[in-house]
C-alpha cells in the first residue's frame, strides 16, 4: 500500500472540477524535460478518458527523444523556433477560455515565462502539482511535495487518490514511468524510497516495457551527438581543489556537430563519474536566444541549488539550473569559478561524508 500524502480536500476539489467543467489546459515548464512532458501527457490521457476537451501547452518545444511519448503530437507550443504570432494568440485564447488550468512540474509562474502572466490573469480554476521547493501560491489547489522524486511520482499518487488506477491505460503508465525515470537519472539518484519501486511495479502491471522506454530515451543519439559529448568532455575544466568540474558548449561547436535540441541532455551528469567530484556546472550558449543556459549537479549533502540561486536560478538540492542573458560562456565560467572558494570547506566536508556513506538508508 502507498502512504496517503495528498490532502483529501485537494483530491475532492479536483474531482469536482472534472465533474463540472469541460475545458482543461495543462502546462509544463519551459524547456520541458521528461518529467514535464510525461506528467502533462499523463494528466491529458486521464482527462481525455473522462471525455474532456484537454490541451497540453508548453512555453517552447521539447527534445526529439520525447516525441514517441503517446499523445506528444497533440502538444501545443507557445513559442517555436521562430516567433509565431498565431501560436501565441491560440495559447492566449486557450487560456482565456479554459475553465481549469493544471500546472505541473514547476513551482512558480516565471518558470513558464510569458505564459505565466496569461495564467495569472485567467479566471480559470487552477491546480499546481509539483515537487520543487518553495511553491508560489497562485493556484486554488496547491499540491507541493519537494521530497517526491518527480512530478510524475506525485501525479501517480494523485491519480490513484482520484480512483483512477484500475482504469489507467498503458499510455498513461508509459508517460508516468518516463518522468520518474528521467528525473532520477534512470533511478540512479533521489530514488532510494521503496515506494518509488512499488509505484514502478504498479506501472509495469499496466503493461509498459521499461527496457524499451529506457532505450527510446537514452539510446536515441546520432553519432554526431556522441562525438560532441567526447569533445565537450575532452575540454572539461577539472578543479580538484574544489572537487568541481565545469564543461561548456559553444554555438560554434553546436553548428559543427549538427546539434539538435536535447543533444546535450545528460552532459552535466557525466563528470560526476569522477570519484571525488561533488559539483558540476555545464554552460551552453543558446542558439535561439542570447542567453547562456546553466545546469548544476551535485552529490550528497552539497546543495547546488544555493549556487544556482547566485545566478538567479533554482531547482533541487542536487539538480538546479539558471539562465544568464547578454553575457559570454567565458564570463559565466569565470564567475562560477570565482565563487568556488566560498564553498571549498563545505564541498570537502560533504565529500568526506559521501566517502563514508553507508550503503543502506536504514539505521542498524
Ligand atoms: P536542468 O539542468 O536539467 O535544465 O534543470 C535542473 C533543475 O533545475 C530542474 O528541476 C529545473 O526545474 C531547474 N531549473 C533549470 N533551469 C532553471 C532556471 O532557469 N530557473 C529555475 N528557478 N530553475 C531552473
Ligand atoms: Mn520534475
Amino acid at each position: 500500500m502507498l502512504q496517503k500524502m495528498i490532502d483529501p480536500q485537494s483530491v475532492i476539489t479536483f474531482a469536482q472540477w472534472v465533474e463540472q467543467y469541460q475545458r482543461f489546459v495543462i502546462i509544463g515548464h519551459v524547456s520541458p524535460d521528461g518529467d514535464a512532458v510525461g506528467a502533462t501527457l499523463a494528466l491529458w490521457h486521464y482527462l481525455k478518458g473522462k471525455g474532456k476537451e484537454a490541451q497540453v501547452v508548453m512555453p517552447n518545444s521539447f527534445p526529439d527523444f520525447l516525441r514517441w511519448l503517446p499523445g506528444a503530437d497533440n502538444v501545443f507550443f507557445y513559442r517555436n523556433t521562430n516567433h509565431n504570432q498565431k501560436n501565441e494568440d491560440r495559447v492566449k485564447n486557450l487560456l482565456a477560455e479554459a475553465e481549469v488550468i493544471c500546472c505541473l512540474d514547476f513551482n512558480e509562474l516565471t518558470r513558464i515565462e510569458e505564459v505565466g502572466e496569461l495564467v495569472r490573469q485567467s479566471k480559470a480554476r487552477k491546480l499546481l502539482l509539483d515537487h520543487h521547493l518553495h511553491p508560489e501560491y497562485f493556484a486554488d489547489v496547491t499540491i507541493s511535495f519537494p521530497e517526491q522524486s518527480s512530478a510524475c511520482e506525485l501525479l501517480f499518487r494523485f491519480l490513484q487518490d482520484l480512483g483512477h488506477y484500475e482504469e489507467m491505460n498503458v499510455d498513461t503508465a508509459a508517460c508516468l514511468y518516463t518522468g520518474m525515470m528521467t528525473d532520477t537519472g534512470g533511478f540512479t539518484y533521489n530514488s532510494s524510497r521503496s515506494e518509488i519501486f512499488y509505484i514502478v511495479s504498479l506501472l509495469l502491471a499496466k503493461g509498459i516495457d521499461k527496457d524499451v522506454i529506457y532505450r527510446k530515451v537514452y539510446h536515441n543519439y546520432t553519432s554526431a551527438r556522441l562525438q560532441l559529448q567526447g569533445e565537450v568532455l575532452s575540454r572539461m575544466t577539472y578543479l580538484p581543489e574544489f572537487h568541481t568540474v565545469v564543461i561548456t558548449l559553444s554555438k560554434e561547436e553546436q553548428l559543427r556537430h549538427d546539434y539538435h535540441r536535447g543533444d546535450s541532455e545528460g552532459f552535466v551528469n557525466l563528470p560526476l563519474e569522477i570519484r571525488d567530484v561533488m559539483l558540476t556546472c555545464f554552460l551552453r550558449e543558446d542558439t535561439e536566444r542570447d542567453q547562456i543556459k546553466i545546469s548544476f549537479r551535485s552529490i550528497g549533502d552539497f546543495s547546488c541549488q544555493q549556487v544556482a540561486k547566485r545566478f538567479g536560478g533554482g531547482g533541487h538540492k542536487n539538480a538546479s539550473g539558471a539562465e544568464r542573458y547578454g553575457t559570454s560562456l567565458e564570463q559565466v565560467k569565470q564567475e562560477f569559478i570565482s565563487l568556488l572558494p566560498e564553498y571549498k570547506e563545505e564541498l570537502e566536508k560533504c565529500l568526506r561524508k559521501e566517502q563514508k556513506a553507508p550503503f543502506c538508508v536504514c539505521k542498524r
